[in-house]
């Protein structure tokens, strides 16, 4: 299966085969741009997991509940923090951990599931050109990241979810092969990029509702910081916290 650089290089193989074949004719122009269109659209749709294009994601909880994402941990400075908001308020949730910080803090991924929560993969390493890989690269990294967790806590693990919210035909093609559930969001939290807390509580809050599933990261501390409103104010519209993945 090809790699993004080779999907590029294959788009630009097309594009110059098209203007050697065409070159003079009329039709010249809105052709490589028809081509153009096709090859952004595509590229789009890969870095929107909750578009559901190249693969099916669970981006919404079921009836009656919100869920909440955690991703990128365990973090030595937050994630117990979180984890002790959540205990006060009952509510459980599901920590999608990258690989190589479970290997790091061992007691903190045994710890959430202790607590009751559910824990999915986000890779071994989180890498910045993940949705770049080849079939056999991705796939070291996403099983990769799988195996360290279920090596730690001594439970298999299904849910699984990009980095960076990617999907393109090699991460489908893994995610088939390996039996797994993608898990995506229906509110993004931009936690992790926003500074103004009350800015950003008030964004997620304005868009809870029935079947929410927030998307935020345990090694932020602005989330820690706004995660006990965030809880008010599901229990407030009467919803509950479902940690359950059949939604
Ligand atoms: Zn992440």
């Amino acid at each position: 299966m090809l790699n993004f650089r080779q999907i590029c290089v294959l788009f630009f193989l097309i594009e110059g085969v098209i203007y050697f074949l065409l070159r003079g004719s009329d039709v010249l122009f809105p052709v490589l741009f028809l081509v153009l269109f096709a090859y952004l659209i595509l590229f789009f749709f890969s870095m929107r997991l909750t578009s559901n294009f190249y693969l099916k994601a669970k981006n919404s909880a079921k009836k009656g509940c919100v869920v909440l994402g955690f991703d990128d941990g365990p973090s030595p400075e937050t994630t117990l923090k979180i984890l002790d908001i959540l205990a006060e308020h009952r509510a459980k949730a599901v920590f999608f951990l990258i690989g190589k910080n479970a290997i790091q803090y061992p007691n903190i991924v045994r710890e959430i599931i202790n607590r009751g929560h559910l824990v999915g993969g986000h890779t071994l390493n989180h890498s910045a050109n993940f949705g770049t890989l080849n079939l056999t690269r991705a796939e070291e990294e996403i099983m990769g990241g799988i195996n360290v967790v279920e090596g730690i806590i001594s439970q298999k693990i299904t849910l699984f979810r990009p980095p960076f919210g990617v999907s393109n035909p090699v991460i489908a093609a893994i995610i088939k092969k390996n039996d797994l559930e993608v898990v995506g969001w229906n509110i993004r939290s931009y936690d992790t990029i926003n500074k103004d807390t009350k800015k950003m509580l008030k964004r997620i809050t304005d868009k809870i509702k029935d079947g929410s599933s927030i998307l935020l990261h345990d090694r932020v501390q602005n989330t820690v910081e706004i995660l006990p409103d965030i809880l008010k104010d599901i229990q407030n519209k009467k919803l509950h916290i479902c940690p359950e993945i059949d939604w």
